[in-house]
């Protein structure tokens, strides 16, 4: 039975979300963390871009580190050969590509101002090129691929596919799909082109989760395994992605769904708590209060009857228990003096800032201070007091830091 995986695009995806950002610290931590959850792939970001290259060859080296293993790390670039080029010249150990570029008339026509068969070419042309520069696997994607012609999506399909490639994405750029559509193209798709199929769906109509199950459904009916590429907390273009911790839960938990459809991997859903509390604080967006599993209202009740009811049993009126993502430990915060590790700390601050953190100790004076130095530099990246776990990242792997916090523009 084929089974279904996550790819999750919050470094990419998210990342490119009009008013939003984050720093490469940041980045690398989302990696982390979605390590810890099990998540199979993490598009980690843009390999063409200058300003990612010493953020993702840092990353490359963390997972040759066994730090970040084993999920794969993948990039994201258009479907061009001087692209691909480019992307192997700038970060040389990337093994793993999605080539992106548009399938539907709208866009083929109305935006690349090219034609269906230059469509084909350019994509063929950079699957190739992406295996002749040594990746070990090269997705391929549909842009709108749900406003594209499913014979054309199969013809484009079936050239990936002659040409080595991985899987096919189907990418519901603009949220159009709903579950019944979805269904009908994943499982044509699945069972014409032969390869598995990753759903990419946007929330515009507010079915991105729905979108991803169904499309996921019919990939796996298709006799094919199925890749849903999520974002943490729902942050993307727009009204966002399929949010992770909610894909969760809808294979998991939803009616009859995980009888027959399984991840592949192993998924730890204790770790949703974290991830998502540590992202709605690195993008500084507020994870809404009727968030599935990690919103404030999640395991909430007021209404006497509702009340009475999860007293007596909570499976009266909760799906799952709160405990099964991680939460419900008493968060401790300090109302009186604080000291914090910023970008004007002293040595004195610091140490009893990180005196606070087991598992910490310096080597030396020397050390605490080069390691205070980079906390520094991290604090005028983000602007925001570090968490924990940042700090314990940067006293572990200074040389790693160091390199995610350059940002000086290289030479032209
Ligand atoms: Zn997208």
């Amino acid at each position: 039975m084929p089974k279904i995986y996550l790819l999750d695009v919050t470094n990419r995806d998210g990342v490119q979300t009009a008013k939003l950002g984050l720093s490469k610290l940041e980045k690398t931590m989302v990696n982390i963390y979605l390590n810890e959850m099990g998540v199979f792939q993490s598009e980690f970001g843009f390999p063409t871009t200058r300003h990612e290259t010493r953020y993702l060859n840092a990353n490359l080296e963390l997972a040759e580190m066994g730090v970040l293993e084993p999920i794969r790390l993948g990039g994201w670039i258009r479907a061009i050969v001087d692209d691909v080029e480019l992307a192997f010249e700038r970060v040389p150990g990337i093994k793993h590509l999605n080539v992106s570029i548009s399938t539907s008339e709208q866009m083929i026509k109305g935006k690349l101002k090219k034609t269906r068969k230059d469509v084909l070419k350019d994509m063929m042309a950079a699957v190739d090129a992406a295996w002749a520069k040594g990746a070990e696997s090269v997705g391929v994607n549909a842009e709108d691929a749900s406003r594209t012609d499913l014979d054309f999506l199969v013809e484009f399909g079936l050239a990936a596919k002659e040409h080595g490639a991985t899987r096919l994405r189907y990418c519901d750029t603009l949220g159009y799909d709903n579950p019944f559509t979805i269904y009908r193209t994943n499982k044509a798709l699945a069972e014409k082109v032969g390869l598995p199929i990753e759903q990419h769906c946007h929330g515009d109509l507010g079915m991105a989760v729905a979108n991803s199950l169904a499309g996921a459904k019919g990939t796996i009916d298709g006799r094919q395994d199925a890749y849903i590429n999520t974002t943490i907390n729902g942050i993307g273009e727009r009204a966002g992605n399929a949010d992770l911790v909610t894909v969760i839960l809808a294979v998991t938990k939803s009616k009859d769904f995980a009888k027959r459809y399984q991840f592949g991997s192993k998924i730890r859903l204790s770790k949703a708590w974290k991830i998502a509390k540590f992202t709605e604080y690195a993008f500084d967006v507020p994870i809404p209060i009727n968030q599935p599993g990690v919103g404030a209202n999640a395991f909430a009740h007021e209404s006497g009857i509702h009340a009475d009811g999860v007293l007596k049993d909570p499976e009266n009126y909760e799906l799952y228990g709160f405990k099964e993502l991680g939460r419900g430990d008493p968060i401790k915060v300090d109302t009186g003096r604080e000291i914090i590790a910023g970008q004007y700390s002293g040595i004195s601050g610091f140490s009893h800032v990180m005196g606070k953190i087991k598992d910490v100790s310096f080597a030396s004076k020397a050390e605490a201070n080069d390691v205070l130095e980079l906390v520094r530099y991290a604090n005028v990246l983000s602007h925001k007091p570090l968490v924990e776990d940042e700090l314990l990242f940067i006293a572990n792997y200074p040389d790693i830091a160091k390199q995610l916090l350059t940002s000086t523009p290289l030479a032209w």
